[in-house]
This record gives C-alpha cells, structure tokens and sequence, in this order.
C-alpha cells in the first residue's frame, strides 16, 4: 500500500454551489489533520447564479456538515419541495407530478404499481397519483414532515427544498471557515504543470501569488479551467438527445399560490421553470436554440410569468454532456467543470454531492493511484448515465408532435441503454431496481403514466388477487391518502414557522 501524505494540500478553484459545497464537506468530515484546504474564488468572473431547486438527498448532505434545517431554511429563504409538477408535457392538456416518494405499498412481493397496472388493463379508471402522498399533498398545497412510523402510508415520501443558491453557497463559507478552510479571493491566471509527471503543480494567480497543492479540485464552472483546459479531458455531448442550450432566467414577485413544488411547463422549443421561494419566485425558459431565436425565447418567459418580474431575463448557455473522466492526474472536477445535463429534474446539486460522496472513500494519495480515479470515474460515469437516460424519457415519450422541438424528439433515435428500458417497460412494466443512485423506481413510473406509456402487460403475480377485491382495496387507499393529506397543514403555514414575517 501506499504512503498516505498527511496533511493532503488540497486547493480547490471556485467559490459557487460546487466549491463551498466541497470546502464544506472535506473540512468538516477529514478536520485538518488529514486535509489542508485552500480555496480561491474570483468575485470578477462570479458564480452562474442559477440553482433554486434540489434533491431529497440534499437533507442528507446537510445533516453531514452539520447545517441545521432551521437556519437553511430561514437564511436561505427556502420552501419545501414535495415534486416536480409537469405541464403540457404528456400533450398539451395534460399534466402529472413526479413525486419525492412512492405510490402506494408493495404487495405480494411486488412493487404497488403492479397491481395498479393490472388494474388500469382491466378497465379501471385509476390516477396512479392519487396513490402518492407527495402527489396529492402537492395538488393541495400542504406540507408535513413523512411520519416516522414506517406502516403509516404518510411515511412513505420524502421532500427537498428551493432555496436562494447564493446564501446557500454564503452559509457553506461560513461553516467551512469555521472549520479552518483558508479562502483566497483573486483570479487564477495560469495553471502550471508538473513537466516530469504532467500532473498540476501550483496556480499562477494575478496578484502573483503561485498556490502549490498536492491535490485539486476544479469547481470553476462552465470554464473547466483545470480538468477541461489545462488538463484536456474529452467532453462527451448529448445535445443530439438533450438539445436545448440556452436559458433565459428572471426572478418574479412571491408567489400568491405558494406551492410545495417546482412546476415545469412545456413550451414549443423547450420549457419553463417556476420556482417558489419566500420572497419571490425563480423563472427561467430553457430552450432549443436551433428551434427558436433569443428574442423569441425571452418574450415567451415574459409573457408567460404569473406575478410582476423583478428584472430583465439573463441568458446562460449551455450545451447537456459531461467531461469523460472527473478526475484526471491530481485534479477532480466538481459541478460544471464536470458537466451539465440540462436543468430539467434539478439534478445538478445531486451530482456534485455524489462525486463529493464517492470522493471522501476515495480518498487521494500522493503520489495518486490511478485505481483511485478509475474507480471514481466508473461510479460518476453510471450517475451521469443514469439520469441522461431519464431526462431523454421526458423529451421522447411526448405525445406532442405541434413544433418542430417535439417532432425532432419524438422520432429521434435513443441510447441503447434506454431503448433497453424501454421496451422491457413496455412489454411487462418491469423497470430495473438499484439500490442506490437516482430515480429510482418510482420516479420512472410517474413519468412513464404521465407521459401516456402504459405497458401491454404486468407481472403474473399481480393476478395473486381477485379483480374486485383489488378494486375494493385500491379505492380504500386512495380515500386514506386523501384523507391524511387534507389533514396535513398548508404549506404556506409550515413555512411560516421559519419565516416569521410571513
Ligand atoms: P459556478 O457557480 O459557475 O462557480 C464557478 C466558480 O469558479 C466561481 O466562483 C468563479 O468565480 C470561479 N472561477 C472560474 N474561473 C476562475 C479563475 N480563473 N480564477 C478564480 N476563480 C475562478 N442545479 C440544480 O441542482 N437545480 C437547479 O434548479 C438548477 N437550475 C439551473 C438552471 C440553469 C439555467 C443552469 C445553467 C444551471 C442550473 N443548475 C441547477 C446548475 C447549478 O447552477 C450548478 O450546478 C451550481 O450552481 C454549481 O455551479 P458551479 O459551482 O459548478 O459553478
């Protein structure tokens, strides 16, 4: 085995969502003994300023650098977030959320949405969103802790915030420097390599100060500076499958509608967000270049916001891919270093904290063992995989075929790995289980019944029951989650309790 060198000199470049998030985690999870941490940030360039809603792993990552719910969500100004509310996207008319949570209950060893299925196949009219806590809740604008008694079907869901990003990525400095991470602001003006090795050896900065470091952690968004531009690592597109590129983004008043989930409304070259936090709403219209012009795109977000804007629309550009390899010789790349896949699922803040997540057991040595980044590289690469697959779901499994965006998706070709997916749904309505990782089960079945792909089967153990016991049984479930959800309190309430000029 190799020696381990301790203190590691870790630098890490950028001070937006992914560099606080990893400043914060590795000083509060090594202390200094094993780690030294430098960061340097430049408030010239700043961040991307975009970034309003989360995962349900968020709490978790939370909970592990020791931020209090109380102060996030107060600080932060932050709402609960039980789903993602999908408009237009199945056809215009339709909608559907994709729940924080399961339908239903497993019964005789199968998955609730088995028996569901055979229910719908024997002529049954059954939303299988009246079977998810997180749906109803949301369509009634209540929020609640999950009940922690597991047989409670109010246990069965789980939730993640909107939050304002820039006081998020503020309260992690905080922590982080608390926990004797040394922050340098100043721009990097050279990265300079190793000649013997290749690896990176300091940071030039303009102020003329060289940073050595043993390892780097490249958080310099979109730009790549280290991993993409010093390094070289190959950036893999996906907009053939993914292909809007631009967002136009706009805050707006507060919300009167204070809604306990993000909504995504389809649009005819892309879609727009709306996201509600205390004091005002996060917008942005996220949209196909090739199939609409700038003007255009902003005047379709301005026209379409529900309370007055706070502002003029700011465009980002971006293209959906991700870099081959995260980590490369002595350098791993976190958030949009390491690539992006499009706004839709709010995925992006998971994916920084899972390559944080599979960082910490990986932990480097010095000289680096390229096992090391193998293995690394392998986990981020099914990550990455994983939700690229589900994102193409959305746009391909349209019914809408009214512009030129939805009739380029629709008859697109697919990844293999989906193609794969798919036709194993659609022949018995299986769908792959992982235990760990994203969209598990249930997120693929919200969006599978929402976008109108029913199976022409299910499995033979779903007739375990008489058809009009499953009936009898499935009415009373969805009277019972109604019921609990009715009981629940509002969310503007709930919120209230950490605001209290509400
Ligand atoms: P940035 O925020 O761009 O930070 C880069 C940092 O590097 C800055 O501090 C900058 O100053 C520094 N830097 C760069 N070059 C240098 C240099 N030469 N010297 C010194 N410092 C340097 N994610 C979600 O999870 N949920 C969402 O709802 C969501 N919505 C999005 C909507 C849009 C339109 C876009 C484009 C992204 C969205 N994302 C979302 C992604 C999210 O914004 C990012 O993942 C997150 O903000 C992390 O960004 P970052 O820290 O990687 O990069």
């Amino acid at each position: 085995m190799k020696p381990v060198k301790q203190p590691l000199n870790l630098v890490i470049v950028g001070g937006g969502t992914a560099g606080w998030m990893a400043a914060a985690a590795f000083s509060r999870v090594l202390g200094p003994g094993v780690c030294r941490i430098r960061l340097i940030e430049s408030e010239e360039i700043g961040t991307v300023g975009v970034g309003e809603a989360t995962l349900p792993h968020m709490k978790s990552f939370n909970d592990l650098i020791g931020l209090d719910e109380v102060e996030m969500m107060r600080e932060t100004s932050a709402t609960f977030k039980l789903g993602i509310d999908f408009v237009d996207w199945g056809g215009k008319g339709r909608r559907y959320v994709h729940p924080f949570g399961d339908h239903g209950r497993p019964a005789l060893g199968l998955p609730f949405y088995q028996h569901w299925l055979r229910a719908v196949q024997g002529g049954a009219d059954l939303d299988i969103g009246d079977f998810s806590y997180a749906v109803v809740a949301s369509r009634l604008n209540r929020f609640d802790f999950p009940n922690a008694d597991p047989q409670r079907i109010d246990s069965t869901y789980s939730y993640a915030y909107h939050f304002d990003a820039s006081t998020y990525a503020r309260l992690l400095r905080r922590l982080a420097e608390s926990a004797g991470v040394v922050r340098t602001e100043g721009k990097v003006r050279e990265v300079k390599l190793d000649p013997l090795n290749g690896e990176i050896a300091a940071l030039a900065l303009e102020s003329g100060e060289d940073v050595a470091g043993d390892f780097f952690v490249d958080c310099s968004g979109f730009r790549s500076l280290l991993l993409g531009q010093t390094l070289g690592a190959e950036w893999e597109s996906w907009s053939q499958w993914l292909p809007c590129d631009r967002a136009f983004a706009v805050p707006s008043a507060r919300a009167t509608d204070f809604s306990p989930y993000t909504r995504s409304t389809c649009r005819e070259a892309g879609w727009q967000w709306r996201i509600p936090l205390q004091h005002r709403t996060g917008n942005g219209h996220v949209f196909a270049s090739q199939f609409i012009s700038e003007d255009e795109a902003a005047a379709t977000l301005m026209q379409n916001l529900p309370e007055e804007a706070l502002g003029e629309p700011r465009m980002l550009r971006f293209e959906a891919g991700r870099r081959l390899k995260s980590w490369s010789r002595n350098c791993v790349a976190l958030g949009l270093a390491s690539g992006f896949l499009e706004p839709l699922e709010s995925t992006s803040i998971y994916l920084i904290q899972v390559a944080i997540m599979h960082l910490l057991p990986l932990l480097p040595t010095t000289p680096v063992d390229p096992a090391l980044a193998d293995e690394f590289n392998r986990r981020i690469e099914i990550e990455y995989e994983r939700i690229r697959d589900f994102l193409i779901l959305h746009y391909h499994a349209t019914g809408r075929d009214d512009s030129e965006l939805w009739r380029y998706c629709r008859a697109m070709p697919i990844p293999e790995s989906l193609q794969r997916k798919l036709a194993l749904f659609q022949h018995s309505g299986y769908i792959e289980q992982y235990r760990d990782g994203l969209f598990t089960l249930p997120s693929w079945v919200a969006v599978y019944a929402g976008q109108g792909v029913i199976p022409t089967g299910h499995h033979p153990l779903a007739e375990g029951l008489p058809y009009d016991r499953l009936i009898a049984d499935l009415e009373r479930l969805r009277d019972e989650v109604r019921q609990r959800a009715e009981a629940m309190p509002a969310h503007e309430d709930f919120v209230g309790r950490y605001a209290p000029a509400l």
